[in-house]
C-alpha cells in the first residue's frame, strides 16, 4: 500500500494528499495517449460561479429565496415554469447571463494544452450547464453535458419544435425578488413559454436528444482508443449527484485507464488511482508544473 493512503473497506482506499500525488498524476497524464476529463460543480468554482452547496451558501447568493423558503433544489423544479414561469426564469436567467458573463479559469486551458498533446485529443464529460469548456476552446464535438446546456432550449407545450439554440435567450431580472420580466424566452415554433435544455429535479419532460447524440460520439471516441493508455482527470465531481464521479469511475474500471481526481472535499477514490485533496485549478497547475 502506497504510503499517504490507508484502507477503508474492501477494495476502497482513502487516498489523502501526499507529495506523491502530482508527480504520479503527472507521469500519468505525460505517458497517456487519450484524455477523458470529467468535470462536476467544482470545476466552476475556480471561475468564481456559486456551487450552491448547501441552503445557507445559497441564500447567501440570492437572499429573495430565503424569504421564499425555496432552496436550491426545490427550485431546480421544471413544475415552476407551469405554476409561475417568472420565478422559474428569475432563477434560470439569472444563472445563464451570470454564465455569460464568467470567463473559464486557467485550468480549462491546461487541460486544453494537455488535449493537444494526446495522439487521440480529449472528451469532455460534464455535469455543468455553463458552456465553458466550448467557451475555452474545447470542439463542441468532443462535450458530453450529461445535465444539458443553457447553449438549447425546449418547447415547454412539446409542440414537436426540435431543440432550438438558447444563445438568443436574453432575461431581464429583478435581482429584488429574483422574478424576470415579460416577455419570457419562448418557442419559435408555437410561441409558447420555452425552458432550458437543462435536467432539473422530478424532470421527466426533459428533451435529451443533445446529450444522446453527445453521448454517442463518445461512445464512438472511447471504441477508437481501447488500445491507448487513457487517463481521466476529474475535477471538482461530488457524491450529491454523482453523475461524473460515477461514469469516471467506471471508465477507470472498465479500460484499465488512471484515474486523477481532483476534489477538495471527496479525494477518496478507487485502489490504486490518484486523489489529491485540492480544488481543481490548483490541482491542475501542480500537475502542469511537474510536467
Ligand atoms: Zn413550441
Amino acid at each position: 500500500m502506497r504510503e499517504g493512503s490507508r484502507r477503508a473497506s474492501a477494495g476502497v482506499e482513502l487516498l489523502v494528499m501526499d507529495d506523491d500525488a502530482p508527480h504520479r498524476a503527472a507521469l500519468a497524464v505525460s505517458q497517456a495517449d487519450a484524455l477523458l476529463i470529467g468535470a462536476g460543480a467544482g470545476m466552476g468554482v475556480d471561475s468564481g460561479l456559486p456551487d450552491f452547496r448547501g441552503d445557507r451558501g445559497f441564500w447567501r447568493a440570492y437572499p429573495p429565496y430565503e424569504k421564499l423558503g425555496l432552496n436550491f433544489i426545490d427550485l431546480a423544479n421544471p413544475r415552476w415554469f407551469r405554476t409561475d414561469p417568472a420565478l422559474a426564469w428569475g432563477f434560470y436567467g439569472h444563472r445563464l447571463m451570470l454564465y455569460r458573463a464568467t470567463e473559464p479559469h486557467d485550468g480549462f486551458r491546461i487541460l486544453l494544452d494537455w488535449s493537444r498533446r494526446m495522439q487521440h485529443g480529449a472528451f469532455v464529460f460534464t455535469s455543468n450547464v455553463d458552456g465553458h469548456f466550448q467557451k475555452a476552446g474545447f470542439d463542441p464535438g468532443r462535450i458530453v453535458e450529461v445535465h444539458g446546456s443553457f447553449a438549447t432550449a425546449q418547447c415547454l407545450e412539446n409542440c414537436g419544435a426540435p431543440l432550438h439554440s438558447g444563445d438568443q435567450v436574453e432575461v431581464s431580472i429583478d435581482e429584488s425578488t429574483m422574478r424576470a420580466h415579460e416577455p419570457l424566452p419562448a418557442c419559435p415554433q408555437c410561441g409558447g413559454l420555452a425552458r432550458p435544455n437543462i435536467l432539473m429535479f422530478g424532470d421527466w419532460e426533459w428533451d435529451d436528444a443533445r446529450t444522446a447524440e453527445q453521448t454517442r460520439r463518445l461512445e464512438n471516441w472511447l471504441a477508437g482508443v481501447t488500445d491507448s493508455r487513457l487517463v481521466i482527470v476529474e475535477c471538482g465531481a461530488g457524491t450529491a449527484v454523482p453523475s461524473v464521479r460515477s461514469f469516471c469511475e467506471r471508465l477507470a474500471r472498465d479500460t484499465g485507464g488512471t484515474l486523477i481526481r481532483l476534489n477538495i472535499r471527496e479525494p477518496e477514490g478507487p485502489a490504486g488511482q490518484i486523489g489529491m485533496a485540492v480544488g481543481a485549478l490548483a490541482g491542475l497547475q501542480a500537475i502542469a508544473e511537474r510536467l
